[in-house]
C-alpha cells in the first residue's frame, strides 16, 4: 500500500503558523499537487511529509504507518527538488545508481535497475556522459530517474520544473505524468504554477496562509470553486469577481444590483436560500455571450482595451461606474474600442459567493 496521509497537520516556526490543521490523503497511484501563492505553506507541508521538518501537531502517515518520529531516510520516500544537484564528476548512470548503494544488491542488479529507469525516461544513450555534457531537460529526467530507481513507497516533488524554460516544461509535464501514471505510487507535487497543477494532478489541494482551501480534481476546482480565493486563483484570465447586492430570487434568477445596474442572473437554485445583502458574483471571462440589446439579463459595459490572444481576444470592458470586466471572445468576433457591450453570463459558469466568501451551492 503506497499512500500518504496528513491528519490535522500543523507546523509552527516559533509562533508563526506555516501550516494549520491540514488534512489530505493521497491514494496509491494518485498525484496530488499542492498549489498556492508564495509563502502559503506548500513546501513546509512537503518537507514535513518527508521528515525534513517535524510536525508541531497532527500526524504524517505513510503506507498506513505513522511516521512522525522517523527521520527522512527511514520514511522510504523519494524526493525531487527544484535544484536537482547531480554530482558533476559522476556519469549520468552513476548518478542514477547513487541511491542503490545503500541497498544490499549486487552490481549486476544495480546496472539492470539503472537501465530500466533509463529506458522509462529515455536516458539510455547518455548514461556515460557527465552532467556538464547534457541538456537541462536531460538533467531533470536524470533527477527523476534517480528518485524512482529505488522503488520507494511514494514520491515528493518540490517545484520540479521551475528551472526549465517554457517549452521544456511543457514536454516534461507530460513525460513525468506518463512515468508517474505507470508507477502506482502516491505522489505529492508542490507548484505555484496552475498550469502545471492542472495538467499533472489527479487532484489539486489549493493552499492559502497555511490552510488547505479546497481539494478536488482539476475540473472541480475550476468549475466549482469553494470560495472567492480559489475562484480568483484558478483560471486564466482571472474570473471576474463582482461586488453586488443580492435583492432576492425568483423564476430561477437572482436579482442583483451592482454598479447601479439591476441584473437578473440565472444562477444555482441554492441562491434562493441566501439572505439579501452583499455577495460576490463570479463569472469566467469566457462565460459571456455578447448580445445586441440591453435588457435586465445583461451586464452593460464599454470596451476599453482589446488584447489579441491568438485564437481569442481579451476585452477589458468598463461599467458606467468604473468596474473592469474581462471578456474573452473568439477572434472572429469583431469588437471596437468604445463599443457598448451587453453581456449575458452562462448560468453554469456564474457563481455566487456569500458575504463570508463561500460559494453558494447545494
Ligand atoms: P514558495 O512558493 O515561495 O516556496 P511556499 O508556499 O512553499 O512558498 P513555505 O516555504 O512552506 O511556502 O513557507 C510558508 C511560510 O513559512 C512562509 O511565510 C515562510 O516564510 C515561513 N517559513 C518557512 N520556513 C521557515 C523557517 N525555517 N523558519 C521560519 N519561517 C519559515
Amino acid at each position: 500500500m503506497s499512500t500518504i496521509e496528513i491528519r490535522d497537520l500543523t507546523k509552527k516556526f516559533g509562533t508563526f503558523v506555516a501550516v494549520k490543521d491540514a488534512n489530505l490523503s493521497v491514494a496509491a497511484g494518485e498525484t496530488v499537487c499542492l498549489l498556492g501563492p508564495s509563502g502559503c505553506g506548500k513546501t513546509t507541508t512537503l518537507r514535513t511529509i518527508a521528515g525534513l521538518e517535524r510536525a508541531t501537531a497532527g500526524d504524517v502517515v505513510i503506507a498506513g504507518r505513522r511516521v512522525n518520529h522517523l527521520p527522512p531516510e527511514k520514511r522510504d520516500i523519494a524526493m525531487v527538488f527544484q535544484f536537482y544537484a547531480l554530482y558533476p564528476a559522476l556519469s549520468v548512470g552513476r548518478n542514477i545508481a547513487m541511491p542503490l548503494h545503500r541497498e544490499a544488491i549486487g552490481s549486476a542488479e544495480v546496472a539492470a535497475r539503472v537501465r530500466k529507469v533509463a529506458d522509462i525516461l529515455h536516458l539510455r544513450d547518455i548514461l556515460d556522459r557527465l552532467p556538464g555534457q547534457i541538456s537541462e531537460g536531460e538533467k531533470q529526467r536524470a533527477a527523476v530517474a534517480r528518485a524512482i530507481v529505488r522503488d520507494p513507497k511514494c514520491f515528493l516533488f518540490d517545484e520540479p520544473l521551475s528551472r526549465l524554460d517554457v517549452e521544456l516544461r511543457h514536454s516534461m509535464r507530460g513525460q513525468i505524468k506518463a512515468v508517474l501514471s505507470n508507477l502506482t505510487k502516491a505522489t505529492v507535487i508542490v507548484t505555484h504554477d496552475q498550469l502545471e497543477a492542472l495538467t499533472m494532478a489527479d487532484r489539486i489541494a489549493i493552499m492559502r496562509d497555511g490552510l488547505i482551501e479546497q481539494v478536488g480534481s482539476p475540473h472541480e476546482v475550476f468549475a466549482k470553486p469553494a470560495n472567492v480565493f480559489v475562484a480568483s486563483f484558478i483560471g486564466t484570465p482571472q474570473m471576474n469577481l463582482i461586488d453586488a447586492q443580492f435583492k432576492g430570487y425568483g423564476n430561477g434568477k437572482a436579482k442583483v444590483v451592482f454598479d447601479e445596474q439591476d441584473v437578473d442572473l440565472s444562477v444555482h437554485p441554492a441562491v434562493a436560500n441566501l439572505k439579501t445583502g452583499r455577495v460576490t458574483v463570479g463569472i469566467r471571462p469566457r462565460a459571456f455571450s455578447v448580445v445586441s440589446e440591453d435588457t435586465r439579463d445583461t451586464i452593460d459595459a464599454m470596451a476599453e482595451l482589446i488584447e489579441p490572444m491568438g485564437a481569442e481576444t481579451l476585452i477589458h470592458a468598463r461599467t458606467k461606474t468604473g468596474s473592469d470586466i474581462r471578456v474573452v471572445v473568439p477572434r472572429d468576433k469583431r469588437v471596437k474600442i468604445g463599443e457598448a457591450l451587453h453581456l449575458v453570463p452562462d448560468p453554469a459558469q456564474t457563481h455566487v459567493f456569500a458575504d463570508d466568501g463561500k460559494a453558494v451551492r447545494a
